[in-house]
């Protein structure tokens, strides 16, 4: 338990930390989607970047509560949501966000073997290798037990062949965690959770072209892809506990974009479009009107979201409160979205000028489109809150 004196003084040196260490571009709003730093082998940093990355990641702070020992900070979550706190009111970009934080992490941390964690932990830490997620296939998204690439046993190592889709930024990635059907007279119980490099002979990507013009999907194909047994995370044909265990911390990180910050307010931006009235209030009433009732539902989810946050501490979360926070958070952000491009006008619409930034805010509008589609649907967030929350009957 840390006290408050602690955290005063964590707070106090923090911050002065922060400050002598937080390069200046590092604290200038994100304006551009490769102002993110997603780490790997391949990564093109600017020197800021690099340095702030490589400053946060020797102290851990790039995952602040996991354990020393795995490259991680070791701080508590007292103390990590200080480092936030404190981060955000110097304005400090985050030095790294990777799938590999978001997800792999806190399941190698519960089902990986010490061997598995002291190989991969550190390194997700320090932003040296990207990860993907190989879970989707052509016939198996929503319905996911019902994935069809095969793992075949061949003593110590197995032979991988099928095909995955929409797995984001597969190309860019050096390892994959991915799904493999193990035994195929089983569904949820014949599926093993395992590793692997992507340059491993039999590994190619196809990118896929998405509505906002980007390609950050990519099929993914396996032809007899060689895996160590060594890289298989939990036990054989138990990696569905493994991959549940990994969605919920998926489905939290796409619930949490639900309060993203941005460079500019919503006020400020329509503002800049629709002007302010002799009372100095936005001067488009109707805007007025669902800004404020937006905001007052993003100040709702952000108290619900520390509310879990304390719940979960306390280890009384409810198992499901993963899909509502993914429900809740996608559908605001992509009210968020929406009410930007109300807000921003006719500029808003700009797709391909110096001007809109190639147009930044369109894409971004069309990219949240997907926030109720990945990580599991909506519909199927819902279903899992009827059935296990509200205990309605299962279809
Ligand atoms: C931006 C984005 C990034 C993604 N990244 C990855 C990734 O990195 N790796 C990866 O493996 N996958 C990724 N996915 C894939 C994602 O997980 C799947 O798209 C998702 O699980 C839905 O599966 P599906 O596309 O096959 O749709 P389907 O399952 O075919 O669903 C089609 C429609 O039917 C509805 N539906 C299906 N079943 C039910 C039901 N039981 N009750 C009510 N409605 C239902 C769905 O809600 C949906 O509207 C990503 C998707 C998106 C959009």
């Amino acid at each position: 338990m840390t006290s408050s004196t602690d955290t005063a003084d964590f707070r106090a040196s923090t911050r002065a930390w922060l400050e002598a260490n937080c390069p200046a571009e590092m604290r200038q709003p994100m304006t551009h989607e490769d102002d993110s730093v997603w780490g790997g082998c391949n990564a093109e940093l600017s020197a800021a970047q690099k340095q702030w990355l490589d400053t946060m990641g020797s102290c851990g702070w790039t995952v602040p509560t996991w354990p020393k020992e795995y490259g991680g900070g070791g701080l508590s979550h007292a103390e990590a949501k200080v480092l936030a706190q404190e981060m955000a009111a110097l304005g400090c970009r985050p030095p790294l966000v990777s799938f590999g934080i978001w997800m792999l992490g806190p399941a190698l941390l519960k089902f990986g073997t010490e061997a598995q964690k002291l190989e991969h932990l550190p390194k997700i830490a320090r932003g040296e290798i990207r990860w993907c997620q190989g879970y989707s296939e052509p016939n198996a998204g929503s319905d996911l037990a019902s994935l069809a690439s095969r793992a075949e046993d061949r003593g110590d190592h197995f032979i991988v062949n099928g095909q995955k889709i929409w797995t984001s930024y597969g190309d860019k990635a050096d390892w994959i965690f991915c799904l493999v059907r193990t035994d195929t007279a089983k569904k949820h119980t014949g599926i093993s959770f395992v590793l692997f490099d992507m340059t491993t002979p039999g590994v190619s990507t196809k990118p896929i072209q998405l509505i906002s013009g980007k390609s950050p999907f990519c099929e993914t194909f396996f032809d007899n892809v060689r895996v160590e047994k060594s890289n298989l995370v939990g036990s054989l044909n138990g990696g569905w506990d493994v991959a549940k265990y990994l969605l919920t911390h998926e489905r939290e990180m796409i619930g949490a974009m639900g309060e993203a910050a941005l460079p500019q307010s919503l006020q400020q931006i329509a503002t800049a479009a629709a002007g302010l009235d002799e009372h100095g209030r936005l001067a488009d009433p109707q805007l007025r009107a669902q800004i404020a009732e937006f905001d007052m539902d993003e100040a709702a989810f952000h108290a619900t979201l520390e509310r879990f946050g304390e719940l979960a501490k306390a280890r009384q979360a409810h198992p499901a409160m993963s899909s509502m926070l993914k429900y809740y958070g996608a559908e605001l952000n992509k009210r968020r979205w929406e009410l930007i491009m109300s807000a921003a006008g006719s500029d808003a619409l700009e797709w391909a000028s110096e001007r809109s930034g190639q147009g930044g805010l369109t894409r971004t509008w069309l990219r949240t489109k997907g926030n109720s589609i990945e990580g599991g649907t909506s519909e199927v967030q819902l279903n899992v809150i009827a059935k296990r929350i509200l205990e309605l009957p299962g279809a």
